[in-house]
């Protein structure tokens, strides 16, 4: 079955995602060599809590870390991340959760650091407790977060501090981990998106981070169903151990180095992560994929997106009610945009209605309507093949025209 066959026997439509590597959009495409290693690896019986030592190593090799494991996804490993802050190595704690009450289970939030997706991190049954103002973004002030909230913050019931990283907000962390290490409160980064630049993936842990999460599905380019947790030995362990299957006979359980067997009082049951377990495929192909991008130049896969969007700029030329904007990297923070801005007036369609035609369209056409208040559709070109160039400016001027 080739690939136009596997969706539409299902009476599923293609689309095309140039709205970057969305996961409702089913993230990255995978390279030919990560579909490779996958259904090399779909072949043979292993033992997972050693191929997550593998993967401990592939990790810790690429982003500077002690060590780290593959999980189903950023947000799992955030759901572990704030397990493991918890229970360390307490098997009671373990099974309690996620009721964590009876013992300390705080994680500090600024609350410019609040996405959607700290959900993942109470979801431990960690309680988050939101610190500091958002003076900058509500445009009240010009103060950020300060150490001194954050040690005001600190009681015997906290155990973590969570910091969503993002191209403006990533100076501060050395600052939060001088607060935070001489208080041993683990620093969890969200940097699920924060890939490309390839060097963000050692940025977080050579600023201190204890635990950083990246996606695999996204830039990295691996199965969509995976993430990686990174950091300190010690809590990847503790977060490893609620993850793993437990079905196992303790006299003969004989969990990898990774683990401390010895200071564990027992056998764990079934985790708080067991429900964000990955398959021996997903393991091999996310870290083919993990090789292959920590070995891409950025500066000449962004030069490439850069020309690509210029070519779908020049195809959009002239076309009444809208004007183009072409961001570089270096503006952007991440990869290079085409801003579609939008008259709503002389278009006779605002950003949103133009998104919808494009979506409803034959071969649905996606943009990124993250500033589509503003009236700006975005053009990300991460996931889309170049083949796939003409047909998204003739969408455009398609819609355009109603
Ligand atoms: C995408 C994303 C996540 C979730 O990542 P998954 O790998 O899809 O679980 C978490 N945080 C942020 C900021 C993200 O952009």
């Amino acid at each position: 079955m080739d690939k136009d066959d596997v969706y539409a026997a299902l009476g599923v439509r293609r689309r095309i995602n140039a709205a970057g590597t969305l996961t409702r959009l089913g993230g990255s495409l995978m390279a030919p060599e990560v579909v490779a290693a996958m259904a090399a690896a779909a072949t043979q019986s292993v033992d997972i809590a050693e191929l997550q030592s593998a993967a401990s190593r592939t990790i810790a090799r690429i982003t500077g870390a002690e060590a780290g494991l593959v999980t189903s996804g950023a947000a799992a490993a955030l759901t572990i991340a704030a397990a493991a802050s918890m229970t360390r190595w307490d098997i009671g704690k373990m099974a309690a959760l996620p009721h964590a009450e009876g013992f300390a289970h705080e994680i500090l939030i600024p609350r410019t650091h609040r996405t959607g997706y700290a959900h993942a991190l109470s979801a431990s049954g960690a309680r988050l407790v939101d610190i500091g103002h958002n003076d900058r973004a509500t445009g009240a002030g010009v103060r950020g977060l300060e150490a001194w909230e954050i040690e005001t913050a600190i009681t015997p019931g906290t155990v973590a501090f969570a910091f969503s990283a993002n191209p403006e907000n990533i100076p501060d962390l050395p600052m939060v981990v001088a607060v935070c290490k001489p208080c041993d409160l683990p620093v969890i980064v969200d940097a699920a998106a924060q890939l490309p630049p390839r060097s963000n993936l050692r940025r977080f842990i050579e600023s201190g981070a204890d635990l950083v999460a990246f996606s695999g599905g996204k830039a990295i380019g691996g199965p969509q169903a995976t993430g990686i947790l990174a950091g300190r030995r010690d809590l990847i362990g503790a977060a490893l151990v609620q993850q793993l299957d437990m079905d196992v006979a303790p006299a003969s359980w004989s969990p990898p180095d990774l683990i401390d067997r010895a200071t564990l009082k027992g056998v764990p049951h079934h985790g708080l992560g067991r429900g964000f377990k990955v398959g021996k495929e997903e393991i091999v192909g996310v870290l083919t994929a993990l090789e292959r991008f920590a070995a891409t130049d950025d500066v000449a896969a962004n030069a490439r997106l850069e020309e690509r969007l210029r070519r779908i700029e020049a195809r959009l030329g002239g076309l009444p009610g809208i004007h183009t904007r072409l961001l570089p990297a270096s503006e952007t923070g991440r990869v290079p945009h085409l801003h579609l801005v939008i008259d709503a007036a002389l278009a006779r369609v605002d950003a949103i209605g133009l998104s919808k035609r494009l979506q409803s369209a034959d071969v649905p056409v996606h943009l990124s309507e993250r500033l589509a208040q503003r009236g700006i559709l975005i053009v990300d070109l991460q996931v889309p093949p170049p083949e796939a160039d003409a047909a998204i400016a003739e969408s455009v001027r398609r819609a355009l025209a109603g």
